[in-house]
């Protein structure tokens, strides 16, 4: 399945091929899962991407999230260019960490955070202050949630409701997954089963606040509060991963969609995408007591060279304050009417879907059932979602390239940008029929 050709992003991706393992740095954006050529984006503004063929796409992808407030946008911009021009990296404490670790903790449930660079470094590092601070080693994680490429984390489960863990990729030690259960997400029974077996031995349980790595597939009611007084019955930490969901999701991120309301607090989270404003910056955070195990704090060792740099905390900080309440309720209609469209579009060409949202992220399921696990989400038609892709992509809208995504929208997703998707949705829609 292919679309237009793109002759110049051709070219670029069979010199990237030469240079870079599958042409890409990380494997998603090489188009694997839905074939043709993964387009080279020169520049991109507001809502919109341009290609180095000069193709203009609208950006349901913002960056796999991050690009909240839109491309370049000028405040950000500015904040960024003055920061450039102060210095890049001292490798001492700067004010915009302290703005931003203030913002943060503002908004959400944590009392301290530590800046790492990207979220896979967040869940590793609160990974391992979970096992320093319980001095116990199994962590429990939902098959489907994506935590980043930490090693433990890269585990499949084998066959059973709680089992433990295998390597999902060659280059994990049989070691490193073995310490790790994975369960099917949304069932309880599961998770009493492998409390009930190995409680005492449980550091903590990490899952995603709202899941977006296999789609979006929201916690059924309660779930979470359900996750995290299991954790607080066996003595384990509750690790909320809100790298995908925070500041995204809602205002306060996914918590802002069940915690707030039904009174539970993670004891620890982690946070990226959104809060690095385009920059790699991330962060994990919790409890007090649990923080200060950090070195040089506590014994817990932890470090990075650039970590807290002073233009990804300048460009994180500039777009958590311009992140108004209006800009979230502006993310909840256009996701919404986008949302619906796609929806009415697949009805009326008979293709069966369910759309799925968690605050203001979503995505469309090429399948008739409502999915709550993994297992769920691999049963869809991902052919009908590739030729449903190519047709958007042709009609100028830019999805993310592969059916277990999440889509994004921004504050700059305006009635042109949106049209443009209202537009494209019909054809797609016959296509992937
Ligand atoms: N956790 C979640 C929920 C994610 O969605 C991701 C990335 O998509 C990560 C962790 C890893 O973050 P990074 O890609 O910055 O390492």
């Amino acid at each position: 399945m292919t679309s237009t050709p793109a002759p110049a992003s051709a070219a670029l991706f069979d010199r990237a091929r030469a240079v870079t393992p599958g042409g890409v740095n990380s494997p998603v954006r090489a188009f694997a899962a839905v074939g043709g050529t993964p387009r080279f984006i020169r520049s991109a503004s507001g809502a919109w991407l341009t290609d180095v063929d000069g193709f203009e796409y609208v950006d349901l992808v913002c960056s796999w999230g991050p690009m909240l407030l839109g491309h370049a946008h000028p405040e950000v911009q500015a904040e960024v260019s003055a920061a450039v021009a102060r210095g890049t990296s001292f490798g001492t404490p700067t004010e915009p960490e302290v703005l931003l670790a203030e913002e943060i903790v503002g908004r959400t449930p944590v009392d301290a955070v530590r800046f790492v660079s990207s979220g896979t470094e967040a869940t590793m590092s609160a990974i391992r202050l979970a096992r320093g601070f319980t001095g116990r080693d199994k962590v429990v994680k939902f098959a489907g949630c994506y935590h980043g490429h930490v090693d433990s984390l890269l585990a499949s489960a084998g066959s059973g409701l709680a089992t433990l863990a295998v390597p999902g990729t060659p280059g994990v030690p049989a070691s490193a997954a073995g310490e790790t259960i994975v369960l099917p997400y949304n069932d309880r029974a599961a998770v009493d089963k492998a409390f009930a077996e190995h409680g005492a031995d449980i550091a903590c349980l990490i899952t995603e606040a709202a899941p977006g790595n296999m789609g979006v597939v929201p916690p059924e009611p309660g779930f979470n509060g359900f996750l995290a007084q299991t954790c607080r019955d066996h003595g384990a930490l509750f690790l909320s991963d809100e790298v995908m969901t925070g500041f995204r999701a809602t205002r306060q991120g996914g918590w802002g969609l069940d915690g707030a309301r039904e009174g539970w607090v993670p004891d620890l989270m982690t946070f990226g995408k959104v809060m690095g404003g385009g920059f790699p910056a991330a962060a994990f955070g919790g409890r007090r007591d649990v923080m200060t195990h950090l070195a040089p704090e506590g014994p817990v060792y932890q470090a990075g060279t650039l970590s807290g740099n002073p233009i990804a905390t300048t460009a994180g900080l500039a777009t958590l304050r311009l992140a108004t309440d209006e800009v979230y309720a502006h993310l909840d209609r256009v996701a919404t009417t986008i949302r619906d469209a796609a929806s009415a579009a697949l009805t009326e060409a008979g293709v069966p879907h369910v759309v799925q949202s968690a605050g203001t992220m979503f995505s469309v399921f090429f399948g008739a059932e409502p999915v709550r696990d993994f297992a769920g989400a691999s049963r869809q038609d991902t052919g009908a979602f590739a030729a449903f892709f190519h047709a958007m992509l042709e009609s100028g809208v830019y999805l993310p390239p592969s059916a277990y995504e999440a889509w994004f929208v921004s504050a700059a997703h305006d009635d042109r940008a949106v049209q443009t998707v209202l537009d494209a949705l019909p054809g797609a829609a016959r296509a992937a029929a």
